[in-house]
């Protein structure tokens, strides 16, 4: 129970936070094909990495599976916005699976790009995290060999002489600080590297790493709201823990330690790409059942960025409406 007599807590929200455009689209294609097809549609992997968010569309008839030979046949089936391999796409066609692929747009992004570095004869050189579900789809997406890179360690071990002409890509959860040090490797290593604008990779995992800068400058403690396998939440606590600021990862209020707050005056919160606001209401409410709180909004850029649905799903919803 709250004690009125404790000083209050102020609660900072980092700006902005919480879902991209990637998400937004991707959880809309599940509900807009349950919608047109109704229960159930397959959903190959996590549509996000978020439990809340797969929880509540898996309660109105998504099912979630790890590989296709799971789905029945003629079964409307979605790939997650994290992207697919190619092989996945070609299994989908050769069993006549109905797709609707919910890749966010800025990843497929990275798959042309990988493409055209190896078309114009370049080795390519991914950086990101090995095992993600986003890498395990660019690497799959190229007809050629990727050498994959997370640190300047791994890019000194590549079994690669120093008049290859390299091209790199990145996953797009890695903003363009986490990338500097592995491009500066690669372009202190290499004579010839070649690789797209970092900053123009994802406008999402940029702005929040840059609002979770700003919130923990002026916090005590860090939430950061996301799944342990969201890549950009992991980040954002890392980000904070950097700045000497003691951070915490929580799925949602429930992973919110009352004794946290014992001397804190100022908690930022911030939430991972994929995470939904009821999640750090959640987290508010937890902070608040310990002491009264004040909260406060951070000034931040405005993100005004829409991705189009796929044409099969706008053809679909213009033939159900006429
Ligand atoms: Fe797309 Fe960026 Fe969101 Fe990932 S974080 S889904 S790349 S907008």
């Amino acid at each position: 129970m709250t004690d009125s007599s404790s000083p209050s807590i102020n609660v900072l929200l980092a700006n902005p936070r919480g879902f991209c455009a990637g998400v937004v689209r991707a959880i809309e294609i599940v509900e807009r094909a349950l919608d047109l097809y109704g229960a159930p549609v397959y959903v190959r992997h996590e549509i996000v990495h978020n439990r809340h968010v797969v929880d509540r569309l898996r309660g109105k008839g998504a099912i979630f599976v790890d590989e296709l030979d799971e789905i029945p046949p003629d079964a409307p089936t979605i790939f997650s916005a994290h992207g697919v391999p190619r092989s996945v796409q070609e299994a989908a066609v050769a069993r006549g699976l109905p797709v609707l692929d919910a890749t966010c747009p800025l990843v497929t992004k990275v798959h042309v790009q990988g493409r055209r570095y190896a078309k114009a004869g370049r080795t390519l050189v991914l950086i990101g995290h090995a095992g993600h579900a986003e890498v395990i789809g660019t690497m799959g997406q190229v007809d050629a060999p990727i050498h994959l890179v997370s640190t300047a360690d791994d890019v000194a071990a590549l079994p690669l002489a120093t008049d290859t002409p390299i091209a790199y890509i990145t996953q797009t959860t890695l903003s363009v600080d986490d990338t500097r040090g592995v491009i500066a490797a690669l372009n202190q290593r290499f004579d010839d590297v070649q690789g797209p604008d970092v900053a123009d990779i994802c406008y999402a995992t940029q702005n929040r790493q840059t609002a979770v800068r700003d919130l923990a400058r002026q916090s005590d403690l860090l939430i950061v709201v996301g799944a342990r396998n969201s890549s950009n939440s992991s980040r954002l606590r890392e980000i904070g823990d950097e700045m000497g600021v003691p951070s915490y990862l929580v799925d949602d209020g429930d992973g919110v330690d009352p004794t946290w707050f014992d001397g804190v005056a100022t908690v930022g919160i911030t939430a991972g790409a994929s995470a939904p606001d009821e999640l750090i209401e959640s987290v508010i409410a937890t902070i608040a059942s310990v002491r009264p709180v004040s909260v406060k909004q951070l000034d931040g850029v405005t993100e005004d960025i829409e991705f189009t649905l796929p044409p099969q799903l706008r053809n679909l919803t213009r033939a159900a409406a006429e």
